[in-house]
């Protein structure tokens, strides 16, 4: 008798370690505070695959999928959160940046509207 009460305390334990993470308030609150007007739509697909990738971790966790389903779902959500992340990542790539100015003397990072390198003194044209 004592043996099947220990083991349901740990089984209780296990469950509760499990769900910890996904019912904290603080995680519940971060997921809730995503707002939608803040995010490009590739970021929010990425937000929205890493959760998936979370759930069906979970779904292995507690055992309601089985471990060829789970490596198979978790390959197809990590590689279209790769091509999203790519995607994402090519577009601040190729966002209009100022290019860094450079004095042509001793190559220290100059403002782009001074006149002189701060730090030789070499007159900068433009
Ligand atoms: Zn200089």
């Amino acid at each position: 008798m004592t043996v099947v009460i220990v083991v349901f305390i740990l089984l209780i334990a296990a469950v509760y370690f499990t769900l910890m993470p996904f019912m904290s308030e603080r995680v519940l609150a971060r997921y809730q505070s995503v707002n939608q007007d803040e995010y490009s739509a590739d970021e929010l697909k990425k937000i929205n695959l890493l959760r998936q990738i979370k759930e069906v971790e979970f779904e292995r966790e507690i055992g309601i999928i089985d471990q060829e389903d789970f490596h198979r779902v978790k390959s197809e959500l990590m590689n279209e959160t790769k091509v999203v992340m790519d995607s994402i990542a090519s577009e601040e790539t190729n966002a209009p940046k100022p290019a860094p100015r450079h004095c042509p003397k001793c190559s220290a990072r100059v403002p782009k509207e001074s006149k002189f390198c701060g730090h030789c003194g070499t007159p900068l044209t433009k």
